[in-house]
């Protein structure tokens, strides 16, 4: 039996440059970690089935779950006989904009890649993860990277100033497709990517904060008015910078102190019910 931890994502910046030929979003966005984690344990069987057990009932545990899915790919694609059990213990919060269905399939990678003894290279295991999302190839390697393409074009950067992330979820559900098909890229909305990336590079916090942005910010809000007034709260209530993240509704805001954190936890705690204290880990 093997442990793997699968820590959500935030995305500093998002952008979305133009629609490809094949459908998707170019996209340019530096994403990072935090310790918002689900806890996945992955036991080999003795038949060749692949079972997905997951406490909470609105995250499915049938096919479409999306680490079953990975699971089926790798059993598929090493041709592996035994099957196996994956039992999620999720915490992070769904259709959320953290990724949270693609870092459980990440983690299936990562960990069958050590149950099954294939020592593959991960960037083979991010080529084969992209077949079934673009957030994957991150999600198995984690840090702090920008990424480009579909999201598979990963260039690491260095780890972010240390902060504290209050992590905001409205409570709804938004389908990134959805938002991405609502995209008007005729209608311009600043993105400061180079901008964040020089403040990761310079250590410069201050400057981190004020590059945090994403295209996708307005289009989500029309669909959830919270996420701008989540947003202001914070800002109002000491958050040093604050954006949604992915296509939403998750709002996070940055502070240094943790006192800080707090008194912006309480400010947004009334109006959701998901609300988390956490770190960065980039
Ligand atoms: P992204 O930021 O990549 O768009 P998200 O955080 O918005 O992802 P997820 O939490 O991954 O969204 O959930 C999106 C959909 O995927 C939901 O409808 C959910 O039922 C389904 N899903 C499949 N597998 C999982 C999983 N392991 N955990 C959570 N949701 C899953």
């Amino acid at each position: 039996m093997i442990y793997e931890t699968a820590p959500a994502k935030i995305n500093l910046t998002l952008d979305a440059l133009f629609k490809r030929d094949d459908g998707f979003h170019e996209v340019e966005m530096i994403m990072t970690t935090i310790d918002l984690n689900d806890r996945l344990t992955l036991e080999q069987r003795r038949d060749d089935k692949i079972v997905v057990e997951v406490e909470q009932n609105y995250v499915p545990s049938n096919s479409d779950n999306l680490a079953y899915k990975a699971a089926q790919l790798m059993k598929e694609h090493y041709q592996l006989k035994q099957g196996v059990t994956i039992s999620i213990d999720k915490n992070i919060p769904v259709s959320a904009g953290l990724a949270g269905g693609s870092t459980d399939a990440a983690a299936t990678m990562r960990g069958m890649n050590r149950l099954f003894k294939l020592n593959r290279p991960l960037e083979e295991l991010c080529e084969l993860g992209l077949t079934i999302g673009t957030d994957i190839p991150f999600c198995i390697l984690g840090k702090t990277a920008l990424c480009g393409g579909k999201g598979e074009k990963i260039e690491f950067l260095n780890k972010p100033p240390s902060a504290w992330v209050v992590v905001a979820k409205p409570d709804i559900g938004i389908s990134s497709p959805d938002i991405f098909k609502k995209l008007d890229l005729s209608v311009s909305h600043n993105v400061y990517t180079n901008k964040c990336k020089s403040a990761i590079e310079a250590g410069d916090y201050e400057l981190l904060c004020e590059s945090l942005s994403n295209r996708l910010e307005p289009i989500s809000s029309k669909v959830c008015p919270e996420i701008l007034k989540i947003k202001s709260n914070m800002l109002e209530n000491g958050a040093d910078g604050a954006v949604m993240s992915g296509s939403g509704p998750t709002v996070y805001g940055l502070t240094q102190k943790e006192r800080q954190a707090k008194h912006v936890y309480n400010a947004v705690n009334g109006c959701c019910k998901e609300v988390y204290i956490v770190r960065l880990l980039g």
